[in-house]
């Protein structure tokens, strides 16, 4: 059991206070803030959010409410946002490695939504 004060920005927690637990009611939890580690994406990609969690010592429940989906949800719109931004493939300067670029796409486009199918019907030249 962590007791002490916890921090996110400038919202703290003091995990030294007893508050009464949402699962079977004692005055006997304690929150904190924390970090969790969740998957994300059919990729299954690692972010994090600071979460308040209830540690409860009658139950011995521990569990992130309301304030955990929040902050979940905004660590997957930041990732989202970083994804938009910054593409893993970037856009040659160097038109003769076109044929190059290509294939990195196609490899990256393989490694995020698996792979590509061979017998797809020819559409022409792609528009990049
Ligand atoms: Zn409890």
């Amino acid at each position: 059991m962590n007791t002490g004060i916890t921090t996110r920005g400038d919202e703290t927690l003091d995990a030294s206070k007893t508050v009464v637990c949402e699962i079977c009611g004692a005055h006997a939890a304690h929150e904190r803030f924390d970090l969790q580690k969740f998957s994300y994406g059919q990729d299954g990609v690692i972010l994090s959010a600071i979460v308040a969690v209830t540690e409860c010592t009658a139950c011995e429940m521990a569990y992130t409410g309301e304030d955990g989906e929040i902050h979940r949800e905004l660590a997957v719109r930041n990732h989202l946002q970083a994804v938009a931004a910054s593409p893993s493939v970037g856009v040659p300067d160097d038109t003769d490695n076109l044929d190059a670029w290509k294939q990195a796409i196609r490899k990256d486009v393989e490694e995020r939504f698996g792979p590509i199918p061979d017998d797809l019907v020819p559409a022409g030249e792609a528009a990049w």
